[in-house]
């Protein structure tokens, strides 16, 4: 079983500490900044035996190589980008599988944010840690894939079990509330997220990990082929693509 440890960094950004319980063997997914996560560490006694990076950014890998000197961590990242992850060793392809302690789990391989963007699925505990390709109520931009692409890396996403904890790298639910209240102000459901969201925001408590069965029913990336949603929002419905592209682009001027 994995333990997971939600670290807030730098202005919205989370890092997460993976530790599986039996081995006690831990990752650190996309360490932004090294310093929070070594006093984690610490205060916990726990080593650090692997950085996972979802992508490239540097507020995702900006930790890398001194956590690497000071632990002597392996870093895993996606083979595509051998030659944009800092001090990568283990290059995964999609679908391969590796083993942090007893508990493996599968690389997702998700472009639109990046091309070379991967998300880490622990299928047998049905956490999926995903970068920046979604976000509670919203999705990445896209700085370097297709919208083809990114629709498809959200189909992989959203055909997973509802069950799913989905632990993204950015704490930017409230916003992304507001842009789907503009799309569709009259679902109750979504209102009442909102007021969910402002709360535990107020308290600065994370709305993080979202769960994909919600996620299917109010995140406006998630619903480009609902006909019912698109004549709410009055999209026409061309095809997936288009439709997601559309959405994309209302929240890229919002
Ligand atoms: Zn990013």
């Amino acid at each position: 079983m994995i333990e997971t440890i939600q670290i807030p960094l730098l202005s919205d950004n989370y890092s997460y500490i993976i530790r599986d319980k039996n081995t006690n063997i831990t990752g650190c997914i996309d360490p932004s900044v090294a310093k929070d996560i070594v006093n984690v560490l610490q205060n916990r006694g726990i080593d650090l035996n692997f950085i996972l990076n979802t992508h490239h950014h540097q507020d995702h890998v900006g930790g890398n190589q001194e956590l690497k000197e000071i632990y002597n961590c392996k870093i895993i990242g996606c083979y595509d980008d051998q030659n944009r992850i800092p001090g990568i060793d283990i290059k995964l392809k999609d679908s391969e599988q590796f083993n942090i302690g007893e508990s493996v789990f599968e690389v997702i391989y998700t472009p639109g944010h990046t091309i070379g963007h991967i998300c880490f699925y622990f299928k047998d505990q049905n956490l999926l840690f995903c970068g920046d390709t979604i976000f509670s109520l919203g999705c990445g931009r896209l700085f370097e894939g297709s919208y083809e692409q990114m629709t498809e890396s959200i189909l992989k996403i959203r055909s997973l079990p509802d069950c799913t904890k989905i632990f993204c790298g950015h704490e930017y639910t409230e916003s992304n509330g507001k842009f789907a209240e503009f799309l569709d102000s009259r679902d109750d459901l979504l209102k009442k997220k909102i007021l969910n969201i402002k709360k535990d925001r107020l308290k600065s408590k994370p709305t993080i990990p979202a769960i994909l069965e919600e996620e299917k029913k109010l995140n406006p990336f998630m619903k480009f082929d609902n006909q019912e949603y698109l004549d709410s929002i009055k999209i026409e419905n061309i095809s997936n693509v288009e439709n997601f592209k559309k959405i994309r682009i209302m929240k890229d001027n919002f």
